[in-house]
């Protein structure tokens, strides 16, 4: 499995497969590869015929006070995890690749990239929405992959690629959990076991919402307090948001109509955790 350090050497390696007849995958993630990327990318290897994954850890998309400089880095077990899996090249740029000497181009998703986690943490969807267009415009892929466990980011990315007219389609796939319940994510790794057991209250609290909708509750308000409820039974857990909000503008909802998406953000310790449903 190659790897790629630019731009320049991804595009040439899409029109390579393009030529050839293949179809572009495109995978992008900031490493520390769990199986939630996993099924990304098993995903892409049926629906698409060369598959890039990207490993970035993306600067723009970090407050300064934010985890950047600790954010976990494993790139060798991640290469091998992406080729088990199908991919057929990683594409792994520095800093200075994507932002060159005096960049100054930014994608801003105006109103929804301010909501959810773009009104908790100021600027991260400009930095995502920047990258990923970057990303987008390198690999020309015909098909990228999403997980629903960062549903704000996917609300954001399906609006920058309707605006813009980019050629990449979206597919959003399933959230992977661990055994109990917990959404995988790679920000796992700085819970404590003490710390883990009680961020079991976020998935918690997504099911309860869940399951309530099944029984024909529908009121905002109350899937909110549920929620709400559930989160607040457990020590250290600090909720940063719950809201339920229509999918594709992240605009608050009355009711959880199909389309609707129940999300929320909490703090467990020092560490930001997101979990989510979104409603048939
Ligand atoms: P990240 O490396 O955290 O930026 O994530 C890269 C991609 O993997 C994003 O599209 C995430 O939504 C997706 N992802 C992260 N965790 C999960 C999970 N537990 N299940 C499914 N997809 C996930």
């Amino acid at each position: 499995m190659e790897i790629l350090h630019t731009a320049a050497e991804l595009r040439a390696w899409s029109r390579r497969q393009r030529i050839s007849g293949k179809t572009v995958g495109l995978v992008p993630t900031m490493g520390a590869l769990h199986a939630g990327h996993a099924s990304l990318i098993r995903a892409a290897r049926e629906s698409t015929a060369a598959v890039s994954v990207s490993i970035f850890v993306n600067p723009t998309q970090f407050a300064p006070n934010e985890d950047f400089s600790r954010y976990p880095r494993t790139f060798d077990v991640d290469c091998a995890l992406a080729e088990a899996e199908g991919a057929s090249v990683i594409f792994a740029p520095s800093v200075e690749e994507m932002y060159p000497a005096g960049a100054a181009t930014f994608v801003e998703v105006a109103g929804i990239g301010d909501r959810l986690d773009g009104k908790s943490r100021p600027g991260h969807f400009r930095g995502v929405a920047t990258v990923v267009a970057k990303l987008f415009i390198a690999s020309e892929a015909d098909r990228a992959f999403f997980g629903q466990k960062d549903a704000a980011q996917v609300a954001v990315l399906r609006r920058m690629t309707a605006d813009l007219r980019l050629a990449t389609e979206i597919v959003v796939c399933p959230i992977v959990r661990d055994h109990d319940g917990l959404a995988l994510s790679s920000r796992n790794v700085y819970l404590s076991p003490a710390e883990r057991t009680r961020a079991l209250a976020l998935s918690r609290a997504i099911r309860k919402g869940e399951s309530l909708v099944v029984a024909g509750e529908r009121s905002a308000e109350i899937l909110i307090a549920s929620a709400r409820e559930i989160l607040a039974a457990e020590p250290e857990v600090r909720v940063d948001y719950i809201e339920l909000v229509n999918w594709a503008t992240l605009e608050p909802a009355e009711t959880a109509a199909p389309g609707t998406l129940l999300a929320l953000a909490a703090w467990v310790g020092t560490t930001r955790l997101i979990d989510n449903a979104v409603f048939a």
